[in-house]
């Protein structure tokens, strides 16, 4: 059966407000076809060159955790040019502690994934994660990199802010400052001084033992006294038995959560902890892609997710797995290794995307980086994050550091 306007309007009982429904102005008729002619464009948009660059950025000290050091953010920027001259930007963070990836195995991954999407369409992202295939599992901060600049085109051409685009809307988060693995006094000098600079939750690095680590606990709070949060992290650090007695011993100090507490493979110890600890626990390396979420709520194992751009190869994949959360009613953080701004920017988009769900930001990876290449994209006031109102990631690198930079 077909129905006339009129017919329409009279069976939903708005037969009188037909004057409401006029044809469009000549205005709104210029802009249909002026979006008519961006869908066009949209659908034929082809990446027409990928610049790879080494992207390198000192720290001011080495950045340690339980399992590892790092010296130095070794990063990779990706810069994916278009046929509609918009250009997307992205960044690979390896951490070699966490993925297993370094700056020349991100370099050699990002120059396949350029052979992989040359002359196709930057917008049809499934399909071009889809043709990464495995190379995610191995190399997920260089799939990352291209992703973001996919995205960053996206809200470029759609000329929308990505966390818009996403569903967000105006949003507040919160990010930590992370103290890292030192003697006890040390930290507790650390988390002072973030304290003193508005910052009112700190994350602090723990996984050496239960006695070396309830002394920093204790240290610490007693430097920040009683009123900013403190969540922990023991990068798969202990065994079973020490998780259960560090948990236990530290839940005196206030403690809001504790991730990742033993060996990232080791989901039935996980599960043991999770069971037998008074404080919260989170899954952060035990976590890098959506099927990995769900394998962790089928074992009942942890609290919290922390979702993080380079352990899931993107966006994509990071909305995917908060996305999986929200229907299991599991709150997740989003994380970083030591990106710059632009990375950070990226998981910040995410995290306004869905504020349901991504209650708890870790995006301090910039904190020990000794320069800040990045133009715009998300600033940081006393903790509070912010994200500008432009199209797509919103951020840009530097010019003159960018024609500084060795490109492949
Ligand atoms: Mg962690």
């Amino acid at each position: 059966m077909t129905i006339s306007r009129k017919g329409f309007l009279n069976t939903v009982g708005l037969g009188g407000l037909g004057f409401l429904f006029k044809g469009p102005s000549a205005a709104e008729a210029g802009q249909t076809a002026a979006a008519g002619a961006a869908r066009a464009q949209a659908r034929k948009i082809k990446i027409t060159g990928v610049e790879i660059f080494y992207f390198d950025i000192p720290l001011n000290s080495p950045f340690r955790i339980s399992i590892g050091t790092v010296y130095a953010a070794n990063d990779v920027l990706v810069r994916i040019l278009t046929d509609a001259g918009v250009v997307g930007l992205g960044e690979a963070c390896p951490f070699p502690p966490i993925t297993g990836e370094t700056q020349e195995t991100n370099i050699i991954a990002a120059k396949s994934f350029r052979d992989m999407v040359l002359d196709k369409n930057p917008l049809a992202i499934e399909e071009r994660l889809r043709e990464f295939g495995s190379f995610i599992h191995t190399n997920p901060s260089a799939a990352a990199a291209y992703d973001m600049a996919f995205y960053d085109i996206l809200g470029k051409i759609a000329g929308q802010p990505l966390f818009r685009l996403l569903g967000g809307d105006d949003y507040a988060i919160e990010t930590d400052l992370t103290c890292d693995l030192e003697a006890p006094e040390v930290m507790a000098k650390a988390a002072k001084s973030y304290v003193d600079r508005g910052f009112m939750t700190i994350k602090v690095k723990v996984g050496q033992g239960p006695d070396i680590d309830t002394a920093r606990l204790r240290t610490i709070r007693e430097a920040v006294g009683s009123s900013p949060r403190i969540r922990i992290d023991a990068n798969q650090g202990w065994t079973v038995p020490q998780a259960i007695d560090s948990l236990r011993r530290l839940e005196k100090y206030d403690i809001e959560f504790c991730e990742q507490p033993v060996t990232a493979d080791d989901v039935a110890g996980l599960r043991a902890v999770r069971t037998a600890s008074p404080i919260p626990i989170m899954a952060d390396e035990a976590l890098f892609l959506p099927p990995d979420a769900i394998k962790l709520i089928k074992a009942e194992c942890c609290d919290y997710f922390n979702i993080k751009v380079m352990k899931a190869g993107g966006i994509h994949n990071s909305m995917k797995i908060a996305h999986i959360a929200q229907a299991a009613d599991i709150r997740c953080m989003v994380g970083c290794m030591l990106e710059t701004r632009l990375g950070l920017t990226a998981a910040a988009h995410i995290a306004a995307a869905l504020p349901q769900t991504i209650v708890f930001a870790d995006l301090d990876g910039m904190n020990s980086h000794t320069i800040d290449p990045i133009v715009d994209g998300m600033s940081v006031k006393a903790g509070r994050i912010t994200l500008p109102e432009l199209p797509g990631l919103g951020v840009d690198v530097d010019p003159a550091f960018l024609k500084k930079l060795k490109k492949i």
